[in-house]
């Protein structure tokens, strides 16, 4: 079964990039993708985390 981009969502040929995003582990099939999900996730998370101080 070939492994698809947790980003991009297009097969993953060869080594794919592992990154891990909020606790869990997720397959890139490149850098570009691996900053794409870790900057969706950072925004999401802060999004959430909205302090008043
Ligand atoms: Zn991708």
């Amino acid at each position: 079964m070939p492994k698809t981009c947790a980003a991009c969502d297009c097969a993953i040929d060869g080594d794919p990039i592992t990154v891990a995003i909020g606790g869990k582990t997720v397959e890139v099939c490149c850098e570009e993708c691996s900053e794409k999900l870790k900057e969706s996730h950072a925004s999401a998370s802060g999004a959430s985390t909205k302090r008043n101080s």
